[in-house]
């Protein structure tokens, strides 16, 4: 079985609003786009989509050149970058009306600069097209190269997220193509970036628990956030896609997310999303509308 036993009540899914769900699908299908809430088959979904009309949109295609084992994205060799493809992002977010819009991409190691430009001309079509939207860039690691960070960061995201996803000692499990200290260097050097070039960017980061990982280690990952000046955390509940996925290990209860929140905030994170429902982009925009631009 995908899952230990029944889900908890708190792992239960808010009714939909299903014409506004059929609404923005209909829109994304139009755009020719793919959204992280479809491939991930995101708890949220209906949430997201059919209340705060909000998506994640996933760059550069479905298939992806890594190996995540939580991860439902199809594995291979991607196909040709769409160059269309920024644009018609922009336009999605310009009639869904979004006043904060979260964008992501699958990682495309196939491609020299690991699809930076791509990501910034996004940016820069989204600013175009809705110059009051605030914008979260979710960024692969760019196996560790600075110039395609830069090229990001000069596009100005209001935020700067890269998940680290799980405590180190299980990435040769969860996340076998990464490196736990070179994602801490994406966030270090943001944050650096930030201080000297653009003060009200903010730096985020995510992991999920489940997955065979204690309390106690999350609280040292947390630590190694804020020594790496991370600003917003989320913590969420692994669920696996499906039984090919890595299994879950435990049910994390909210007691224990709420002292992730609390012990987080001590440590002087801004912001710490930690429920079982959080995704990376769950309310992604709360608390960020003094940073959009306008
Ligand atoms: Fe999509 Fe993120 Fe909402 Fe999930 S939490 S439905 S991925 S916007
Ligand atoms: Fe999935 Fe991202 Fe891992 Fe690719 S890099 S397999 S899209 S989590």
């Amino acid at each position: 079985p995908v899952l230990p036993g029944p889900r908890p009540d708190w792992l239960k899914i808010r009714v939909p609003a299903p014409e506004v769900v059929a609404e923005v699908e209909g829109l994304i299908r139009e755009q020719r786009l793919v959204t992280v809430c479809e491939e991930a088959r995101c708890p949220n979904l209906h949430e997201c989509w059919g209340i705060h009309r909000t998506a994640t949109f996933m760059l550069m295609g479905d298939i992806c050149t890594r190996h995540c084992g939580f991860c439902n994205v199809g594995k291979g060799r991607p196909g040709e970058l769409d160059p269309g493809e920024p644009q018609r992002v922009a336009e999605a977010v310009a009639r869904l009306g979004l006043k904060f819009a979260v964008v992501t991409s699958v990682n495309r190691d196939d491609l020299p600069d690991g699809g930076a430009a791509h990501f910034a001309e996004t940016i820069r079509w989204i600013r175009t097209l809705s110059p009051h939207c605030g914008v979260e860039v979710l960024i692969p690691d760019f196996r560790g190269r600075e110039a395609d960070l830069l090229t990001v960061l000069e596009a100005r995201p209001e935020v700067l997220n890269h998940n680290v996803e799980t405590v180190p000692h299980l990435y040769r499990r969860v996340r076998p193509d990464a490196d736990y200290l070179q994602s801490l260097e994406v966030l270090r050097r943001t944050a650096d970036w930030r201080d000297a070039h653009a003060p009200a960017m903010r730096v985020k980061s995510g992991i999920m628990v489940g997955l065979g990982e204690t309390p106690e280690q999350v609280l040292a990952l947390m630590a190694d956030w804020r020594a790496s000046r991370v600003d917003i955390a989320t913590i969420g509940q692994y669920l696996p896609p499906s039984d090919l996925h890595l299994p879950l290990h435990r049910f994390v209860e909210p007691a224990e997310f709420d002292l992730f929140r609390q012990k987080g905030l001590e440590m002087g994170f801004q912001r710490v999303e930690s429920a079982p429902l959080v995704r990376s982009s769950y309310h992604a925009g709360e608390g960020m509308a003094a940073n959009a631009k306008g």
